[in-house]
């Protein structure tokens, strides 16, 4: 299975992918967490990203494909993966393709989680990560049990710096120009399906599974 999950920040992207990669045994490839993991290593490619990232701007595509390149290239990610945050951009989206047809693989499923924008803001200033495992929470919707500390791993919970106002928002607006066009792009190939994120984790869970038995 080879299942791509796109959505506006917020929507609930690494939360739905969290459950799909143990449940169908899925190589998880997050970009974003791939450019956090190189910062926090020191790297020179994840300090020249976390400059972009921090402001809410994207990546730049070369920057990207590369590394999603180099990813899909180790043997466990040939096999099942998925993608999640990335493609973000038309260009991101060719790429892919044509790394895909190099691997004589395709995409199985392209999950687009809906989500207005008044119901992502607030999901996105409530938003702590954990800075050990990078468990997400919510203050509200999904808070841990203890205060500022994860639940899975003890480690400290912090709210990242692009999860403030002003970041939010320019993200909300790379999304519509930049990415919000991937839709159109992947549309037509009978792997497309939207599915309602405004519900419970549960109710958006079900939903994203009852999709994969219909295109599988
Ligand atoms: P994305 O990966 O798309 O940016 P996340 O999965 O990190 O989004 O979710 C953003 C925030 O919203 C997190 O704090 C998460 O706990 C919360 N969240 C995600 N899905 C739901 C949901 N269905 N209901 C309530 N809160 C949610
Ligand atoms: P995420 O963890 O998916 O919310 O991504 C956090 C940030 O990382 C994004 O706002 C971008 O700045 C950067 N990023 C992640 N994936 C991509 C991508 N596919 N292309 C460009 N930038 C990306």
């Amino acid at each position: 299975m080879k299942i791509l999950v796109m959505g506006p920040p917020g929507a609930g992207k690494g939360s739905q992918s969290q459950k799909l990669i143990q449940d169908y045994d899925l190589s998880h490839i997050s970009t974003g967490e791939m450019f956090r993991k190189s910062y926090e290593r020191g790297e020179d490619l994840g300090k020249k990203a976390m400059a972009f990232i921090n402001e809410g701007n994207l990546v730049s595509d070369k920057i990207t494909n590369e590394i999603v390149r180099k990813r899909l290239m180790k043997p466990d990610a040939s096999r099942c993966f998925l993608l999640d945050g990335y493609p973000r951009t038309v260009t991101q989206a060719k790429a892919l393709d044509v790394m895909l047809s190099e691997m004589n693989s395709k995409l199985t499923a392209v999950i687009n989680i809906v989500v207005d924008t008044d119901i992502i803001l607030e999901r996105m200033v409530g938003r702590r990560v954990c800075k050990a495992c990078g468990h997400t929470y919510h203050l509200k919707f999904k808070p841990p049990q203890k205060q500022d500390v994860c639940d899975q791993c003890g480690g400290e919970l912090y709210q990242r710096k692009d999860d403030q106002i002003d970041s939010v928002r320019n993200r909300l607006s790379i999304y519509e120009s930049k990415t919000k066009p991937i839709i159109d792009y992947y549309k037509g190939r009978g792997v497309l399906v939207n599915i309602n994120g405004m519900q419970s984790f549960d109710a958006v869970y079900r939903d994203i599974k009852k999709a994969l038995r219909d295109l599988t």
